[in-house]
């Protein structure tokens, strides 16, 4: 399988080579340059575990890695998950829920990167190089990436974060971790800021070069690969009467488009609802085809208090049936005046969008407790409380992207008592931590880099 540029000026490349290139040199976005056509092998698949069908369903996109070496990796990656086959599915009144968060770091992000780390050390390692991971992080990202390179030779890894606006815990989780690879950057400055200083970093290309930095963000191909696994599975699982609608608390349009993508697959899958929070230009463009860049707002659901989604230009290119200029010139038109239309809205064949606002998520986090003693985390709610808005026929599955205890003082006081716990994190307060603090300007950050940096 060969993966090709949103933007058709890349030559193609093969999935290796994709997975250590993160985003494309003509700034587009890797895609598979035939998407598989599953539906001859559904009925054999069926009854297949998480790990069982992911094992048959990635070689699919990647024929570059011995089999048997992927199938370790993929084994290797989900032995570190502590639940029945690794993503159970949950009744919780009239749908049911896929808990995706019984990773190291109990966030549905730690499906794609515990898998990714192994495939960095397995193609670093055989080609003998080494990568410079930069990240910037509100949260969640940090510590999966972390978890997901600890103590690889192949990779260091340098996370910048906002000092004093991620949650004590979720700071911890990237802090305790004090391998001699992991480098967390305390910035003083926003997420924006950090984000800012990321993007500066990349488009530096003589920098960029000189210390082989890599990304780990969910513009990488392999995430949203790893991803599709979920679908496919709790789609089969329940699919076997009517398709299966998904339900999706959506940020960076990454978690959802890998559901897309197992619909065009051929799985039974009737549509996704996404569902955001009161950053909503993703549902607004549903409704109209606008595309409208507007003021993040600070809600309950940090991981998706997200204005641009990095992911969502994959969803546009299929849209406008790979026609790559015409994806160029309306991108051009978004990073150059923040607006961008299409002749028309999209229709709603494969996706139903709403925006939940945060009333609504803690008053769907309080209810869930009340009427079935399921916790959920904010997101998890927010994909929750979408999920109602839509007619469904078939099977209802709400994806829980982290465990409540992530969240503690919004689901507390969403509750109205101390429920949102877990002893993995109440175990990282009075570990070792280690941490370097620096402004929010560039010198700082590529000095840091130069110094700690290794270059193979
Ligand atoms: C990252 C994250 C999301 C958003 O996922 P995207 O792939 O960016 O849409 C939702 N919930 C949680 C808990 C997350 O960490």
């Amino acid at each position: 399988m060969q993966y090709v540029s949103t933007r058709g000026q890349t030559p193609p490349m093969s999935f290796q080579d994709a997975v250590v290139t993160g985003l494309a040199p003509d700034g587009g976005l890797l895609l598979p340059a035939e998407i598989p056509d599953v539906r001859d092998r559904l009925d054999a698949w069926r009854d297949l575990g998480f790990v069982d069908l992911a094992v048959e369903l990635l070689p699919l996109f990647v024929d570059d890695i011995d089999r048997d070496d992927l199938e370790t990796l993929i084994r290797d990656a989900y032995a570190t998950f502590d639940a029945d086959d690794v993503v159970p599915l949950v009744a919780v009144g009239d749908v049911e829920v896929l808990e995706l968060f019984h990773g190291p770091t109990l966030a549905f992000k730690d499906v794609a990167l515990q898998l990714l780390g192994r495939l960095f050390d397995y193609v670093l390692s055989r080609r003998g190089e080494h990568l410079n991971i930069l990240a910037a992080t509100s949260g969640d990202t940090g510590s999966a990436a972390i978890a997901g390179v600890r103590g690889l030779d192949a990779v260091d890894i340098f996370v910048m974060y906002p000092d004093g606006r991620v949650s004590a815990l979720q700071e911890l989780q990237m802090t305790t971790v004090t391998d001699a690879n992991v480098h967390c950057l305390a910035v003083d400055g926003s997420f924006d800021d950090c984000q800012t200083l990321m993007k500066t970093l990349f488009a530096d290309l003589d920098f960029k070069g000189r210390f082989h930095l890599g990304a780990v963000n969910s513009v990488n191909w392999a995430r949203v690969l790893a991803q599709i696994v979920y679908y496919a599975y709790a789609s089969l699982k329940r699919g076997g009467e009517a398709p299966v609608t998904f339900c999706v608390p959506t940020g960076n349009f990454g978690n959802v488009f890998a559901g897309y993508l197992a619909k065009r697959m051929g799985f039974p899958i009737a549509r996704l609802v996404l569902a955001t929070n009161e950053n909503d230009i993703l549902s607004k463009f549903f409704a109209t085809g606008e595309y409208q860049r507007g003021e993040v707002r600070f809600t309950v659901t940090p991981a998706m208090d997200i204005q641009v989604a990095s992911n969502f230009e994959r969803y546009l290119y299929y849209l406008m049936n790979g026609d790559s200029a015409r994806l160029r010139a309306f991108m051009q038109d978004f990073a150059t005046t923040g607006r961008a239309v299409l002749d028309a809205a999209p229709g709603t064949d494969d996706f139903f969008a709403t925006a939940v606002d945060v009333e609504d998520t803690l008053a769907t986090i309080r209810r869930l407790y009340d009427a079935y003693g399921y916790v959920a985390d904010p997101h998890t709610a927010v994909g929750i409380a979408a999920a109602e808005r839509f007619p469904t026929d078939g099977p209802v599955i709400c994806l829980a992207t982290a465990h409540p205890a992530k969240f503690p003082e919004s689901v507390d006081k969403a509750v109205g008592s101390a429920v949102a716990r877990h002893p993995r994190l109440e175990g990282l307060r009075g570990l070792e931590s280690r941490r370097t603090e620096i402004p929010a300007t560039l010198d700082a950050v590529k000095d840091f880099i130069a110094a700690h940096a290794r270059v193979r």
